[in-house]
């Protein structure tokens, strides 16, 4: 619990857990290196907050906010999550993930133990383009992510950020495929590229991605944020 694992607190939020009020944990490093990543600092820099300051914070907000986010980087990384986790919902809070699908181990013991409410899971893209935008070979183990979710009870998300350098729609198509043969029935929430962003590897400006170019008819819906 010494080590400083995270690099921010966002005290507040009502966008990032659905229907409830959270602050977001922002841990430091990743295990991918993603193209169009928003927090450079985050993933490369080292954490700063030590996990007794953060449950100081949480103490002050027991009555005032729903739900705990832990992100990052990659929050499931770090040895410590668990017990972070624990302590955080022993504490009365709900408790959100946002992973990149990488730690399937952690996320089954986390499921297991019931430590975990609801899961926003990053769809990077498709193997033939997985190493490309993420620089890693990382795929099998967010399909094993996958699975622990499809057959979990609690509720989560597939989401996934375009840019049209480095996905088309015959892309996010297939990826929708693959998403419906796998019986997913959630929403396939899709995040256009925020132009001008400092990001991990410079790009080029996106074309906006328009719902009525995606076939709708299709499941799992796509919703564009
Ligand atoms: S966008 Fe990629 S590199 Fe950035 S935090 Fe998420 S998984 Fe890591």
């Amino acid at each position: 619990m010494l080590a400083k694992t995270i690099s921010n607190i966002s005290p507040f939020t009502l966008l990032d857990y659905p229907h409830k009020s959270a602050c977001i944990l922002w841990y430091a490093g990743c295990n991918m290196r993603c193209l169009y990543c928003y927090n450079p600092e985050i993933v490369l820099g080292k954490g700063t907050i030590a996990f007794t300051n953060v449950i100081a914070f949480l103490k002050t907000r027991i009555g005032l906010l729903d739900a705990v986010v832990f992100s990052g980087g990659e929050c499931l990384i770090h040895k410590t999550i668990l017990e972070h986790i624990e302590i955080v919902k022993e504490m009365g809070f709900l408790v959100k993930i946002d992973t990149n699908g990488s730690s399937p181990k952690v996320l089954k013991k986390l499921l297991d133990a019931n430590l975990i409410d609801y899961v926003a899971l990053d769809f990077k893209a498709l193997p033939d383009k997985f190493e490309t935008i993420t620089k890693s070979n990382l795929f099998s183990d967010f399909e094993a992510s996958f699975e622990l979710l499809k057959s979990s009870k609690i509720a989560y998300e597939i989401r996934t950020t375009y840019h049209s350098e480095l996905c088309t729609n015959d892309d996010l198509i297939e990826m929708q495929n693959y998403l419906e043969k796998n019986g997913y029935l959630g929403n396939f929430y899709v995040q256009n590229y925020i132009n001008g962003s400092e990001t991990l590897s410079p790009l080029p400006n996106s074309m906006s991605l328009k719902i009525e170019e995606l076939n709708t008819l299709k499941q799992p819906q796509v919703i564009i944020r």
